[in-house]
């Protein structure tokens, strides 16, 4: 009867998981998915502590400080994350969840060694089943290179190491440690004793960081969000060891979205995921260019709000430059008042515009703007030609035509929006440097191109003042 409840209260938790995280898909909904996926997790710890002997969970006190300590820590982080320090937070609770499924591995290979020892022959295999074995060391391998490579892409992008670091002869490297820690993995399951597990954790950990160090530009949301569906699926694996549905479900529900939103991304950028993985992108992008030919066109803020006012058409582009100024609540406001003036207004998003997947949804959002004056890349690029002004805050390597027509350069075939065919281009941005891959701009040196120095926000706000003044 207890076990009848607990798998059913499991399968509930299951459903949550994917109501939730189809809720997630949509801006509109992405809340209240949030909520459902979060009743669903609360379900799920809550019965497994109900039933302690089915997973052996016996030791309560050390589980509610661990509870405690983690979760102060994440609700703490969460409420005081800035925006703009969003994906650095995903890349290290990304690797919590990889870690905590390659700590459970080692668990549960150390506690089939100690069996082994008690019994006094076979192997890990025997013991614990060869399914069970296999997935074992497989999800711990999965686990614990994405605990390892997700706190190497924290530290990135939190600017704490190099961006285009490179470990000596890497692929080589690469290569060695891939094929030491799949013959410890072997060992670890044909053999018996500690040592193997060890060194198997360690040369995972080690491969970790050998795939996320080399790896940098543009590179890093692919990266994050692989890492991400990796996660899942030693999670899933963990959830056959432990012979614990909910997490099977949840476990595959996160690693196939990650998959999917993986293939995207490396779509959206144009570069296939083995060129992510192994050819060091970014590494040579700022040393490529000697910096693009002419001058650029300098115009003040007031002067741009004129022109905005005067136009017909205007498709605003955000990138994270507007995150960094918070220039969001001004924009919405100058749109309101362009549109009391009868201007058809915009927005325009890139699926890699700022340092996350969303993130300018989400900022946009936050001020308020209306989901349907919000386009994604496809549906907009066509209306470039039938603007009259695109507004470019912020954004840099979503908007560069290098990509369409410099064969040369390191984003070369990645999509980007095409502002560049608007009859005229306004740009705002602090000052001359090139965007986060590090390849200039040609963009801003077009005819059809004026500059706005400053900062995003006061120069949104000079711009209404601009506008109010008509
Ligand atoms: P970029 O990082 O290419 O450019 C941002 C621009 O904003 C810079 O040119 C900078 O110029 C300007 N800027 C910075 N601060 C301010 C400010 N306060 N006011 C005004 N402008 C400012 O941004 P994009 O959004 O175009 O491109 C995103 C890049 O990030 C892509 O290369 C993408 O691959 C990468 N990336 C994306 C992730 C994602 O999932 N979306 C995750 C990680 C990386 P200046 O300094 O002169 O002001």
């Amino acid at each position: 009867m207890l076990t009848g409840l607990i798998q059913l209260s499991y399968f509930l938790a299951a459903v949550l998981f994917i109501v939730g995280l189809k809720g997630m898909s949509s801006p509109a909904t992405a809340r209240q998915g949030i909520i459902w996926a979060g009743v669903g997790m609360l379900v799920a710890t809550f019965i497994t502590f109900l039933h302690p002997e089915i997973h052996g969970v016996g030791n309560y006190v050390l589980i509610i400080i661990a509870i405690a300590i983690g979760g102060g820590l994440a609700w703490k982080t969460a409420q005081t994350v800035q925006m703009t320090d969003m994906p650095q937070m995903v890349a290290l609770y990304n690797g919590m969840g990889g870690g905590s499924a390659g700590a459970i591995a080692a668990v549960y290979l150390l506690e089939a060694q100690r069996r082994l020892v008690e019994a006094g022959h076979g192997a890990v295999y025997q013991q614990m089943g060869a399914d069970v074995a296999f997935l074992a060391v497989l999800g711990g391998l999965i686990g614990s290179v994405a605990f390892s490579g997700s706190l190497v892409a924290w530290a990135k992008l939190d600017g704490r190491m190099k961006r285009n670091s490179l470990v000596p002869m890497q692929q080589v490297a690469n290569i060695i440690v891939f094929a030491a820690m799949l013959l410890a993995g072997l060992w670890v399951f044909l053999g018996d004793g500690v040592f193997p597990i060890f060194l198997f954790f360690a040369l995972a950990l080690l491969f970790g960081v050998f795939l996320a160090v080399p790896i940098g530009g543009a590179d890093m949301p692919v990266v994050i969000s692989l890492f991400n569906a990796l996660t899942g699926l030693a999670v899933g694996f963990k959830g056959y060891v432990l012979g614990n549905p909910a997490l099977i479900i949840a476990g595959t529900v996160v690693g196939a979205a990650g998959m999917l939103l993986t293939h995207l991304m490396a779509k959206a950028m144009n570069r296939p995921l083995r060129n992510v993985l192994f050819s060091g992108f970014g590494t040579t992008a700022s040393a490529a260019d000697d910096g693009p030919e002419g001058e650029m066109k300098e115009v003040g803020a007031e002067d741009a709000g004129y022109m905005l006012a005067y136009a017909d058409r205007v498709v605003i582009v955000p990138g994270y430059g507007m995150a960094v100024a918070q220039a969001q609540h001004k924009i919405w406001e100058l749109v309101q008042l362009l549109q009391e003036r009868d201007v058809d207004v915009r927005f325009a998003i890139h699926p890699v515009a700022g340092r996350m997947p969303g993130h300018m949804n989400v900022l946009l959002a936050e001020a308020g703007v209306p989901y349907d004056l919000i386009f994604d890349m496809e549906e907009i690029n066509e209306e470039f030609k039938a603007t009259d002004v695109a507004v470019v805050i912020g954004a840099n390597d979503v908007v560069n035509p290098a990509a369409k027509h410099d064969e040369s350069s390191p984003i070369y075939g990645m999509p980007i929006l095409d502002v560049d065919e608007a009859e005229n281009v306004l740009v705002i941005k602090r000052g001359r440097g090139a965007g986060f891959s590090g390849v200039e701009n040609k963009l801003f040196y077009g005819e059809n191109t004026r500059m706005v120095f400053g900062d995003g926000a006061k120069v949104a706000t000079r711009m209404v003042a601009a506008v109010k003044e008509l």
